[in-house]
């Protein structure tokens, strides 16, 4: 049976970006007569906004963009990401660098914009040095998979990520790991959302595979940026859903996701055809 999931993280209202992800995964675990689960990814405390986790909630109602089960939070599910560490002791260790050190030493540029990490405290912390972040050990084998959308990916994680954080330095567990556990305890079958995180999927397979997690089906449909190519989020200035004008807001997202114009969400989930969306990481947009 499907499983797919929306996991917005709660930092502000429902904007055109975060529209996008959640209609295509809707309207994917409708057509395949499967469920759809909300998750609020709200580990990171400090950028959350206040109420923001019922407004998303809010807004996918009036778009009719039902949900089953009951919302997950990640943040009262602490527990299962303890035990998934401790499961996957005998493949990390503590690195004591500061985000100054590992700039300095760095291996270059991943693909999302982080310092590729170059191992250094791998055999141990350096003389001195406290522990700040958890690491999982990565390797030479290329992880590869194939996006529904974006076709053939692989990535050789220790070249081109390093060894990554599971446990960070200000003491949260990292959203690689999180999603993981979260994908498998709610048995997601196909991951349906952004091509922002297409260069992080590597790593959730990585960690699916020490966990002796299954891996899910995944689709990444081209994230919406302004015009400066900036991801949309509150931090750019997207404008919250209009959730007056329900029926433009879902028209606008068909479009933008390459589907045929519908007059509503039955016609779209009928029409549902993921072979017509773009097969591009990003498309830009004039406004959220
Ligand atoms: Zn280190």
């Amino acid at each position: 049976m499907y499983v797919g999931r929306f996991a917005p993280s709660p930092t502000g209202p429902l904007h055109f970006g975060s529209l996008v992800a959640a209609l295509a995964s809707w309207l994917d675990a409708r057509a395949a007569r499967g469920r759809w689960l909300v998750r609020m990814e709200d580990l990171d405390a400090p950028r959350q906004q206040q109420g923001a986790a019922d407004l998303i909630l809010g807004t996918l109602e009036r778009l009719g963009l039902n949900w089953d089960g009951p919302v997950v939070y990640q943040s009262l599910r602490l527990r299962d990401y303890e035990s998934a560490l401790e499961k996957l002791r005998l493949h990390t260790y503590w690195c004591g660098c500061t985000r100054r050190e590992i700039s300095d030493c760095s291996l270059g540029i991943a693909a999302d914009g982080a310092q590729i990490y170059p191992g250094t405290c791998r055999a141990g912390l350096p003389a001195g040095k406290a522990a700040r972040a958890l690491r999982v050990r990565t390797d030479r084998q290329p992880v590869s998979f194939a996006d529904r959308a974006q076709g053939p990916q692989a990535q050789i994680l220790q070249k081109e990520v390093g060894d990554f954080v599971v446990y960070r330095a200000d003491g949260q567990f990292a959203y690689q790991l999180a999603v993981v556990v979260d994908d498998a305890h709610q048995g997601i079958t196909d991951v349906v959302r952004g091509a922002d995180l297409l260069d992080s999927t590597a790593r959730q397979i990585y960690l699916q595979h020490l966990l002796g997690y299954s891996t899910p089906r995944y689709l990444h449909v081209p994230a919406a940026v302004n015009a400066a190519g900036e991801k949309l989020s509150k931090q750019t200035g997207a404008r919250p859903i209009d959730t007056a004008k329900p029926e433009q807001a879902i028209r606008n997202t068909l479009r933008f996701l390459g589907q045929a114009p519908a007059v509503d969400l039955e016609e779209a989930i009928a029409n549902w055809d993921p072979s017509r969306i773009p097969r591009r990481r990003a498309i830009a947009i004039e406004d959220g």
